[in-house]
């Protein structure tokens, strides 16, 4: 019998245990390469909103949106800001990102490749936490858009009539049946959107560290170091390298989230990646909040009632990686969450508030990088999932399986390739 093929796994966020989840199943022989606890505070898949968003097809950005640079650039607290002396490095990344969405037609393809990776993702999570031991972490009760009025959502109307060609389907709720679903809602609120297709996890850090937990239990290796780089011979990868040796493999996969440009880099190809940092805010100790998970158009905040507490989050704040987090970003969170859920108590003691700033790893046109490097076939790409990491998470472990072990991937892989930034 041969040796199963040996693949090092860099990252041990999401993305990383749903590829270790996926490879193992495929027969190959995993180890990860991660310095800090699975699952932990510095890793995106931490403290996201949980949705399981299998309709968030859109690009970040929108045709028009460049008119809002200068109020981006002007309000540092806004729900999209760019620190300024960032923004030379930044700007690349800006430009593309706003080029990449400047026609519908541009819209349209961006959300038929991500409905491709997102589609059945409330499905696809369900089996592998039942599969995990920890089924209780994914619900499958659909997601709620709210809105100030009718008016407001018929402002967005072309981008749900996106999401409609794309077979996602919706009840529109009214002011009455609005207060009926989401009796703690603020009554500002009197138009709902609810999809439901869709789920939202209770614990996302707690859902990584499971399936780490999992992977080890299937007989992957947790190497607590933070890996370096290739090394390569001829193309062919020989070892993931650490800063006091290497591991030997056979394939390597990149899942460092925000900090896989580097890793990119080394493998031959130069990505558009930038750090696009959210912030949330969660309250303890409270029964108060939304019967489903809502997004606030508004505000563009979600809040979802989770194992951890009543959790706001959003924000959109270009940094550098390891600039000091603005803390004010969450305060802003924790009050419109207070706004947004009236019979919350005013006077919250420090102690319930929990407040957490992470580094979603954002392409500027809104899609993962998946696939071969250029400089080793040996080396997958598996990063950049921006605002949908946690639900495509699930089928890109498949697809990093399939590319692993010479599988025709499932789905189309063009509109994903590392190389579009060329
Ligand atoms: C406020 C907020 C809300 C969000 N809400 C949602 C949501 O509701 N739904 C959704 O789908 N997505 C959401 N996201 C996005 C989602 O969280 C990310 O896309 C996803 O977690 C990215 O997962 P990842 O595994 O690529 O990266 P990460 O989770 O960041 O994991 C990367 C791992 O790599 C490790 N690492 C770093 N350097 C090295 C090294 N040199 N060697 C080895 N390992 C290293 C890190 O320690 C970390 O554990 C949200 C993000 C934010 C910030």
């Amino acid at each position: 019998m041969s040796t199963p093929q040996h693949v090092v796994i860099i990252g041990a966020g999401i993305v990383g245990a749903m590829s270790a989840f996926h490879c193992l199943a495929a027969g190959l022989r995993v180890t990860l390469v991660e310095p800090e606890t699975p699952g932990a505070s510095q890793a995106s898949s931490y403290g996201n909103a949980g949705w399981l968003s299998s309709h968030s097809v859109l690009p970040p950005a929108a045709p028009g949106v460049w008119k809002q640079v200068p109020l981006w650039l002007a309000d540092p607290l806004g729900p999209l800001s760019v620190r300024w002396r960032y923004l030379p490095r930044a700007l690349p990344w800006l430009l593309r990102y706003l080029a990449a969405a400047w026609t519908y037609p541009q819209v349209e393809r961006t959300a038929h490749a991500l409905r491709s990776l997102l589609a059945d993702a409330p499905g696809l999570h369900q089996q592998i936490a039942e599969q995990a031991g920890v089924a209780h972490l994914i619900e499958r009760r659909g997601l709620l858009h709210v809105f100030l009025s009718r008016e407001h959502f018929l402002l967005d109307a072309k981008a749900w009539e996106i999401r409609r060609k794309e077979g996602v389907n919706w009840q529109e709720l009214d002011a009455q049946a609005l207060a009926e679903q989401e009796p703690d809602l603020s009554r500002q609120y009197t138009f709902g959107v609810f999809v439901a297709e869709t789920g939202s996890c209770r614990n996302p850090g707690a859902y990584t560290a499971a399936l780490i937990h999992y992977a080890q239990a299937q007989g992957a290796k947790l190497v607590r170091a933070p890996a370096t780089g290739f090394r390569l011979e001829q193309g062919r990868l020989k070892a993931v390298l650490l800063n006091d040796g290497e591991v030997l493999c056979d394939k390597a996969v990149i899942a460092v989230g925000a900090r896989s440009k580097i890793f990119a880099s080394m493998a031959g190809d130069q990505v558009s990646l930038e750090t696009e940092r959210g912030y949330h805010a969660a309250v303890t100790g409270t029964t108060t909040g939304p019967r489903v998970s809502t997004m606030f158009a508004d505000c563009k905040v979600v809040v979802n009632s989770m194992d951890n507490g009543l959790r706001v989050a959003g924000q959109v704040e270009i940094a550098q990686n390891d600039d000091t987090p603005n803390w004010r970003r969450a305060e802003i969170l924790r009050d419109h969450l207070l706004a947004l859920y009236p019979s919350l108590p005013r006077d919250l003691p420090v102690e319930r508030v929990e407040i957490w700033m992470g580094r979603r790893p954002s392409t500027p046109d809104g899609l993962p990088c998946l696939g071969l490097a250029s400089g080793s076939q040996d080396i997958i790409h598996a990063y950049g999932h921006g605002h949908v990491g946690l639900a495509g998470s699930a089928r890109t472990g498949r697809l990093v399986a399939q590319l692993a072990t010479g599988t025709p991937p499932e789905i189309d892989l063009t509109p994903f390739k590392p190389t579009r930034f060329r």
